[in-house]
């Protein structure tokens, strides 16, 4: 077992690794997606934040180099 706070600060840093080939994922930058109002599940998962600039959303998107899955993540503020 390892120190949580070293994992929290890697995961500040960057998305990491690959959840399914462990590569190295690239950031792609802030991409705005629109989420159609701020009814359901977005509402749940980003509380605040879903309301944020009418109805898009700002969220960090990284790519896998190697299987080419994307990744989304919530900014950090
Ligand atoms: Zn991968």
């Amino acid at each position: 077992m390892s120190s949580p706070n070293q994992t929290d600060e890697a995961k500040a840093a960057g998305y990491g690794a690959c959840l399914r080939c462990g590569a190295e994922l690239s950031a792609v930058g802030l991409e705005k997606f629109r989420v159609g109002g701020t009814s359901g599940g977005w509402k749940m998962l980003f509380g605040e934040l879903a309301e944020l600039g009418e109805d898009m959303i700002e969220l960090e998107v990284f790519a896998c180099p190697s299987c080419r899955k994307v990744e989304l993540r919530v900014p950090v503020a």
